[in-house]
C-alpha cells in the first residue's frame, strides 16, 4: 500500500504519494507560510492534494529542528520559528485522519537513503546533509539512532576545532560552520578579498560571493574555487573522520543542495578519513553522494510512516 511523505523545508512544504518500491505516484507543494495556523493548513491541504486519487495508509511529515519526540514537537528551528512549540501529532493528526508519525528530516534523508538510495543493503550508514547548515541522520544495526529524545544526530554540530568561527546555533567551531554551504561561501568572499585579480575576487567587487558561484565555477574549472572546495572538503572528512570512528558505519552518504561539485569534495574528504580514523573502519567505509536527488526528503518521510501499531508501513 502507498504512504505519504512530507518534506518541510524553509521555503516550500513538498508531499508526495511513495509506493512501496520508492516511486514517486503523485506530489504537491505549497511554499512555506511563516505564521503557525498557516503552516499547519498548509501541510494539510499539501497532503489532501497528493493523495487525491490514491490509496494511502499512513502519513509522515519530517521537519526541520531539533525534535522532542513524546510530545511530537519541534523545540528549535533556526530557520522555521513557525514550526517551534507545537503539538504536530495532535495537531495534524485529526485533519489529516491517517496515522501519522512525525520525524526529522535529516532523519527522513538518512532513512530513505538506506531504504531506497546510496545505503541500500547495508546495515549501518551514516548521513550528512549539506545545505545552509549540516544535518544528520544515523542507522545503526538497521535502525534510526534518535537518541532519549529524538534529538540526536545532529552530526553538523560536534565542535571541530574549539576556537573556530561562531556557528548558526550559538556554539563555535562546529562542522558545520566549516563545510555548510554558508561556509562555503564564507570562506570564499575571504579568499576573494585575499586574491583580488581571480575570478572570485573580481566577482566579490560586484556583488556578495555565495556559496553556490563557488560551485559554478569550480565546475568551469576556476583553480581558486577548486581549491575553496577541495579544503571545505577536508573539513568535511575531519568530522566524517570522527563519525567513522565512532559509528563503524559501511557507508557514509553525504547529500544535500550545498553538494554542487559534490566528487571534490568527497576526494578531499576521503583522503582525510584515511589519515585520521582508524582501521578497520576506515578500510571499511565507502563514502557515497546521495542518489535519490530532489525527492530525498519525500521518499524518506514516507519510508518512515507507521500504522497505528508503529509497524512501518513501507
Ligand atoms: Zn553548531
Amino acid at each position: 500500500m502507498n504512504v505519504v511523505g512530507v518534506d518541510v523545508g524553509a521555503t516550500k512544504i513538498a508531499a508526495g504519494v511513495i509506493s512501496p518500491e520508492g516511486k514517486v505516484l503523485g506530489s504537491a507543494r505549497y511554499p512555506t507560510a511563516k505564521t503557525p495556523e498557516k503552516l499547519l493548513s498548509g501541510i494539510v491541504r499539501a497532503v489532501s492534494d497528493a493523495r487525491d486519487g490514491f490509496a494511502v495508509e499512513g502519513v509522515c511529515v519530517a521537519v526541520p529542528g531539533l525534535l522532542l519526540s513524546q510530545d511530537s514537537m519541534v523545540v528549535y528551528s533556526p530557520n522555521l520559528h513557525a514550526i517551534e512549540g507545537i503539538r504536530l501529532k495532535d495537531e495534524l493528526e485529526p485533519k489529516i485522519k491517517l496515522p501519522l508519525t512525525i520525524e526529522n528530516d535529516n532523519s527522513a534523508a538518512a532513512w530513505g537513503e538506506f531504504r531506497f538510495g546510496a545505503g541500500r543493503g547495508t546495515n549501518h550508514l551514516v548521513f550528512v546533509g549539506l545545505g545552509t547548515g549540516i544535518g544528520g541522520g544515523i542507522v545503526i544495526h538497521g535502525q534510526l539512532l534518535r537518541g532519549a529524545q529524538g534529538a540526536g544526530g545532529e552530526l553538523g554540530h560536534v565542535t571541530i576545532q574549539a576556537a573556530g568561527p561562531r556557528c548558526a546555533c550559538g556554539n563555535r567551531g562546529c562542522l558545520e560552520a566549516f563545510a555548510s554551504g554558508t561556509a562555503i561561501g564564507r570562506r570564499a568572499r575571504e579568499v576573494a578579498g585575499e586574491r583580488p585579480n581571480s575570478v572570485l575576487g573580481r566577482l566579490a567587487a560586484e556583488r556578495e560571493v555565495l556559496g553556490e558561484d563557488v560551485t559554478r565555477l569550480a565546475r568551469e574549472g576556476d583553480e581558486v574555487a577548486l581549491a575553496v572546495l577541495k579544503e571545505v572538503g577536508r573539513w568535511l572528512g575531519i568530522g566524517l573522520a570522527g563519525f567513522v570512528n565512532v559509528f563503524n558505519p559501511e557507508v557514509v552518504v553525504v547529500g544535500g543542495g550545498a553538494m554542487g561539485d559534490g566528487e571534490l569534495m568527497l576526494e578531499s574528504a576521503r583522503e582525510e578519513i584515511q589519515v585520521r580514523a582508524r582501521p578497520p573502519g576506515r578500510d571499511l567505509v565507502e563514502v557515497k553522494e546521495a542518489t535519490l536527488g530532489p525527492d530525498s526528503g519525500v521518499i524518506g518521510a514516507a519510508a518512515l510512516a507507521k500504522d497505528h501499531s508503529g509497524a512501518y508501513l513501507l
